[in-house]
């Protein structure tokens, strides 16, 4: 398979997909450039391979029209002053006057063209709207994993018309590498770390993750659907009524397939969902009526710390708690910290999901794991065995 290393980008147009969606101040100055840097190696390479990069993204939400707030020409400044380069920009992102902008240009030149979401095709997958933009380019080169999942024009429609010069760039080969190294070449014992608020969510993912792991490690709110599940107290915790079946078949499944399941043995409870609340600690499944589980308490932090420290592969997606108030976040802190002592005692550790990548910033351990997936959605759908119509469109040739 043709891939950003070894394709020879002499004299081509690089269609390229990035993820520009990047926050702007009320000046329209980009305060947080994480994603434009993220996509630096992608387009120095196309440079330095005698390529012209033709980058394409969208920023916010417009409502299928022109709208200043959400242009693409906010992003030229820093761009250009990242890659100490003159950046060209499209006004529209299609069209005659765009087809000859992106054929006029010479080796070193970029152009970025405006939102796609300007039309809405765009977010429709539209065919013909698809087949304007592959004028633009003599190679296509996907690079935005967070839109993976979605089969719109730009993500995955457009690779149609590349049979043949179609690859991902280095944003999406080094997510790939790292989430299959977890979920289909696991090093054994392979330990999964389930937290967050809704078990609802996360239904998909524990079932693929049963398939695959020696240890699942539930926390957070959706622990108490499977407490009450098995008869316990849970007081006035977070609960999905009508998942309590769900909850006990998932139980029945990790027995069936030889997975050790830990659930919390104690946690602490609280009178109020508030940092100024009383608080106590009890065994998990005996919540007095009136209290609410909010944290994991220590014996259980002991229990899990042994289950982490012994794996050779570790997956955390959720927190343990609810860890955005001090009174709450012990428990989610100690299991970071659990993940990043076996990283360096040579585990291989990924973590991903908008609240587990929150905490690990919050306690400075970001450099202390293996890989922290920015993926969002299209990480969780990919957890869930899904293919991704962006992926596919890829590495099946159409
Ligand atoms: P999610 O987006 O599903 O990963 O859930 C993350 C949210 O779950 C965080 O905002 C936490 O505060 C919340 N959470 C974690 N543990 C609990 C709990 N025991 N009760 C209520 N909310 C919780």
């Amino acid at each position: 398979m043709k891939n950003i290393d070894n394709y020879d980008f002499t004299g081509k147009r690089a269609l390229v997909r990035v993820d520009f969606n990047v926050p702007l101040n009320e000046k329209m100055e980009v305060t947080d450039d994480t994603r434009i840097r993220a996509a630096l190696p992608t387009i120095e390479k196309i440079i330095a391979g005698g390529g012209m990069p033709v980058l394409m993204s969208h920023l916010g939400r417009p409502k299928d029209a022109y709208e200043e707030k959400f242009s693409l020409k906010h992003v030229v400044p820093r761009l250009s002053l990242l890659l100490n380069r003159t950046v060209k920009f499209a006004p529209d992102c299609i069209g005659a006057e765009t087809v000859s902008l992106s054929k006029t240009l010479q080796t070193g030149d970029i152009l970025l063209l405006e939102n796609l979401r300007f039309h809405a095709e765009e977010k429709k997958g539209d065919e013909k709207f698809a087949g304007m933009l592959a004028e633009l380019g003599d190679v296509y080169v996907n690079d935005a994993f967070g839109t993976a999942h979605r089969a719109h024009a730009s993500t995955t429609i457009v690779a149609k018309f590349f049979p043949e010069e179609k690859m991902f760039g280095y944003l999406i080969e080094k997510e790939l590498r790292n989430l299959d190294k977890v979920l289909v070449r696991p090093e054994k014992p392979f330990v999964a770390i389930m937290g967050g608020a809704k078990v609802s969510d996360k239904i998909l993912i524990i079932e693929n993750l049963l398939n695959r792991v020696d240890h699942l490690i539930i926390g957070g709110g959706m622990v108490y659907t499977f407490i009450k599940a098995r008869g316990g107290k849970i007081g006035n915790s977070l609960v999905e009524e009508d998942k309590l079946d769900l909850a006990t078949s998932l139980v029945r499944k990790a027995e069936e397939k030889g997975v050790t399941l830990h659930l919390p043995v104690d946690n602490i409870v609280a009178d109020r969902f508030s940092n100024d609340a009383d608080t106590k600690v009890c065994p998990a499944d005996e919540v007095p009526d009136g209290w609410m589980g909010l944290d994991i308490g220590s014996e259980t932090i002991n229990r899990l710390k042994r289950v982490i420290l012994g794996a050779k592969t570790l997956l955390w997606n959720g927190p343990m708690g609810v860890f955005e108030m001090e009174k709450f976040q012990n428990g989610t802190r100690e299991i970071a910290l659990a993940v990043a002592e076996a990283t360096s005692k040579g585990a291989f550790s990924l973590v991903g999901g908008g609240d587990s990548v929150a905490a690990l910033n919050k306690y400075n351990l970001k450099d202390q794991v293996s890989f922290v997936s920015t993926g969002g959605g299209a990480m969780l759908e990919y957890m869930e065995g899904k293919e991704l119509p962006g992926i596919k469109a890829i590495r099946r040739s159409s």
